[in-house]
Order: C-alpha cells, then sequence, then structure tokens
C-alpha cells in the first residue's frame, strides 16, 4: 500500500520552521514512495485559530515549494480537511465512545477539582495530581456542564514501537482519564487528530518528539473505537542554542522570516532536513537529492540546536551555485526583492546578464537586489565618498576622453570594450589605475563592484556612454 502521510498545523500564526522539519519528512517520503501527502488544518480552537494564519500556512508550503496532494484548496476524498467542519464526526464517535462504556461524563466542577489538587498539595508536595474517576461509575445525567472523559484502563500498559525511537511502553496506570470533549463541546486534540489520522487512512504519523507523550492516549482510543492505529515516528526537535525549545527570543521561527530576509526556499530546507536526518558528512542537497535519499533509518534520536551562522552559510551555497539555481530562477526570484527597492520593469535579458556577476558574493537576496540596483537605476545611486574621492577634475577629462574612444566599439562586449580602452589608455600615456576607479562611480555610483568591462557590457552601449558623460560633469 501507498503510505498516506499529513501534517496538521495548528494555525495560530506563521509557519514555524521545526514545523516545516516535520512537514518536510512527511513530504519526501510521499514524494519517494509515491504516497499521498495530505495537509490538515486543526482548527478546532476557534479563538487561537485564524484564516489568515492557515493562508499565512498555505503560502509558506507553496514557498518552500512542498506541494499537498490533499487539504485546503485542493480538497480530496477524505474531506473536509478543516476540523472545525468536522465535528459531528467528533461528536458521534464521543457518543459511541459513551454508549460502550469507554468514555464517560464527568460533571466536577473546576471548584472541585481545583480543591482535590490542594488538598494532595498540603499532603505530598511533590506529587502531580491525577483526576480520581469520582465520575466513572456515574449512572445519572444531571442537567449541569459536563467534560467526557476517557475510561483508561487501570492494567497493562500500552505499548507501540516508533520508528525512530522503538519500543515505547507505558503503564496505563499512569495514565488518567484523559479528556476528550471540554465543557463546551469543543473536542480535545487527542480525540480529534486520532479520528481523523483514522478517517483519513493515514498510514504513518510522523511528528515532533514533544508530541510522543499524547501518542499512548492515541493508541487508546484506536483500541476503544477497534481500529488498527497506523505507524508511528517521532523527530527530534529543532533547540535553541542553549538547548530550550527554539522561539522567537532565540532566532526568527518563522519561515516567512526567511522568505523576505532573502534566503532561497532550497536553502531553508536543506538547513531544516538536518534537523533529525543526515546522509554521511554530506552538507548540501538539491531536492532531487533528498527525496532519493530520504528514510526514517537515517533519522535520528538526537535534537538538534539552531545555529543562525551555519543557516546563513548552506542558504548561500545555493544562491552561489548555478548547479543548484539555475539563471532564470535566480532572477525570478530576485525580481520581487529589486521591486521592493523600486526596482520595476527590470528587463529580463540585462538581470540575466548582470547576476553572474553578483551572485559570488551576494549571500541573500536583500544582498543580491543591493548589487544589482545600479544596473537597473538610471542614473544610479551616488555614493557621496566615491564622489568627492574619485570623480576629481582631472578625471573628468579621463571619462570624457574614454566615452569618445569606447562609443563605437563593435561588437559590445567585454573583451573587445577592455581592448579598446587599452589602446586609447597606451596612446595617452595613462594606466588603469588613472582612471578606472572614476569610470567606476561614473558607472556604478559605488566605489566597488564586478569588473570595469563586465559592468559596461551587462549596462550596454547606450547607458555606459551615458553614464560615462554624466560622470564627466559631475567630475567638472
Ligand atoms: N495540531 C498539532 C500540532 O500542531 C498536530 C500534532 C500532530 O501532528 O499530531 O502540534
Ligand atoms: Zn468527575
Amino acid at each position: 500500500m501507498k503510505p498516506r502521510l499529513r501534517f496538521a498545523p495548528s494555525p495560530s500564526g506563521y509557519l514555524h520552521i521545526g514545523g516545516a522539519r516535520t512537514a518536510l519528512f512527511n513530504w519526501l517520503w510521499a514524494r519517494q514512495q509515491g504516497g499521498t501527502f495530505v495537509l490538515r488544518v486543526e482548527d478546532t480552537d476557534q479563538e487561537r485559530s485564524s484564516l489568515e494564519s492557515v493562508r499565512a500556512i498555505l503560502d509558506a508550503f507553496r514557498w518552500l515549494g512542498l506541494d499537498w496532494d490533499e487539504g485546503p484548496e485542493v480538497g480530496g476524498p477524505y474531506g473536509p480537511y478543516f476540523q472545525s467542519e468536522r465535528k459531528e464526526l467528533y461528536r458521534e464517535a464521543t457518543e459511541r465512545l459513551i454508549r460502550e462504556g469507554k468514555a464517560y461524563r464527568c460533571y466536577c466542577t473546576k471548584e472541585e477539582l481545583d480543591r482535590a489538587r490542594e488538598e494532595l498539595k498540603a499532603k505530598n508536595p511533590k506529587a502531580a495530581f491525577v483526576y480520581p474517576g469520582t465520575c466513572r461509575e456515574r449512572r445519572d445525567e444531571p442537567d449541569l456542564p459536563f467534560v467526557v472523559r476517557f475510561k483508561t484502563p487501570r492494567e497493562g500498559s500500552t505499548d507501540f514501537v516508533d520508528r525512530v525511537f522503538g519500543t515505547i511502553r507505558t503503564p496505563n496506570a499512569a495514565q488518567q482519564d484523559f479528556v476528550l470533549v471540554r465543557t463546551d463541546g469543543y473536542p480535545l486534540y487527542n480525540l480529534a487528530a486520532t479520528i481523523d489520522d483514522h478517517e483519513m487512512n493515514i498510514t504513518l504519523v510522523a511528528r515532533a518528539r514533544d508530541h510522543i507523550g499524547n501518542t499512548p492516549q492515541q493508541i487508546l482510543l484506536y483500541r476503544a473505537f477497534g481500529w488498527e492505529p497506523p505507524e508511528f515516528a517521532h523527530l527530534p526537535m529543532m533547540l535553541s542554542p542553549k538547548g530550550e525549545k527554539l522561539s522567537k527570543r532565540h532566532a526568527s521561527v518563522s519561515v516567512q522570516d526567511y522568505r523576505d530576509r532573502g534566503y532561497p526556499p532550497m536553502g531553508v530546507l536543506n538547513y531544516i532536513v538536518r534537523f533529525g536526518w543526515s546522509l554521511g558528512d554530506q552538507e548540501i542537497f538539491s531536492l532531487k537529492e533528498l527525496i532519493e535519499n530520504f528514510s526514517w533509518d537515517r533519522v535520528n534520536k538526537s535534537d538538534g540546536k539552531f545555529d543562525e551562522k551555519k543557516f546563513a552559510d548552506v542558504a548561500f551555497e545555493h544562491l552561489k551555485r548555478e548547479d543548484l539555481m539555475p539563471l532564470p530562477e535566480y532572477a525570478e526570484r530576485v525580481r520581487p526583492f529589486l521591486e521592493k527597492r523600486g526596482l520595476t520593469n527590470v528587463p529580463e535579458e540585462r538581470l540575466r546578464a548582470a547576476i553572474p556577476g553578483i551572485r559570488e558574493r551576494a549571500r541573500t537576496f536583500v544582498d543580491a537586489a543591493h548589487d544589482l540596483d545600479y544596473y537597473f537605476r538610471d542614473p544610479p545611486e551616488l555614493d557621496e565618498k566615491a564622489r568627492a574621492k574619485f570623480l576629481t577634475r582631472e578625471a573628468a577629462a579621463h571619462l570624457a576622453g574614454l566615452r569618445d574612444a569606447l562609443a563605437g566599439v563593435e561588437p559590445w562586449e567585454a573583451a573587445a570594450l577592455e581592448a579598446k580602452t587599452k589602446e586609447w589608455a597606451e596612446a595617452k600615456g595613462l594606466t588603469m589605475k588613472d582612471f578606472a576607479q572614476a569610470a567606476r562611480v561614473a558607472l556604478t555610483g559605488r566605489s566597488a563592484s564586478p569588473p570595469l568591462f563586465e559592468v559596461m557590457a551587462v549596462l550596454g552601449r547606450e547607458q555606459t556612454l551615458a553614464r560615462l558623460a554624466r560622470g564627466t560633469e559631475l567630475a567638472g
């Protein structure tokens, strides 16, 4: 059977990069095995969920290039894929458990439970409060608010084989009669997730290790319903450098932040895949390599620590290398960052010509847009320091001479431009040092840029001549 996997975000914000890592593992396995990747929105908590957040999460998935076969927008045979639209299902299932004596209504009030908790604390400050099962055998049905609790067996244990952590045995006595449905009818996570994973035919549930304590409760539910549980794989955590749960106090944790900071999506995927998975000591992967090589055997148990510098280095590698990001894709991805700088209508041809000269150094698309700016801004922004230093009265004459010398060069290519410039300089008794920086400032507005003749070639004849002329004026 082809595997069916899912990622089940609670839409109360953005897509956390830890969540993206979990989604990625599920997605890679689905893609490698020709299985199905389902997105399910766990939005029963109306107060914390929002459609905006759903949209943000879907956008992040699209940006990462992780497509989903079933879920919001695309639908599918097991829908609806929003838990808020599946409440009837949870209600019926809960009724069934109550009818069969596997769950019960608990009328204990918060005050009563708090009091019991206080009493226990007074007797034994260290003991954890466990619901004592007060309403287990209650037969009356008073017209009072209630929660629904699962009747956890008092004996035996609940065991499962985790694909990463191996056999996990939990004595049932260690589990309390956990709540399935709140007083307001709101189904809790363990109930809704179990029903949906079953109804959606999920074959393998892979999620972060912080859910490992929920799994025995979910397995108890599968058994109570008479369903076969899926397989489970729990994944190590992405921690802060100090070993705490990674949060925005430590670093940017939303996928969108990295997009906005100009990281390439594959750089993000490549960095996060290493949290829990490795292939020898290979650092850099293409998506194809990840799909081909991903396997649960290579998922390890140890948590990883987030390293901002490493992340930046991995992302840069994906920007720099043409084999990882072909030129047309680079051009397409850098465009919005140019637009943010007010550079709209950037001609594709000149953009593609300019990128090879800057991609060796630009660590993000934000840097790249900065480095490309003068190719598309006319006139280029002028660095005043560079102007004062290089656009001197003496330089004015050189720039004018150079402009005239280059006006008729054929073809307008770096080699021909260089040959012509050298010929002109020799005739004037000049060396490159006498005028190159002035020419650079005239052409780019800056004192640093890719090699001069490459800049000219990209700018084209008209722009080059116009900028040299303008430089002459500014210098004179
Ligand atoms: N909505 C849960 C979460 O975001 C899903 C956990 C699971 O994958 O079962 O943590
Ligand atoms: Zn009770």
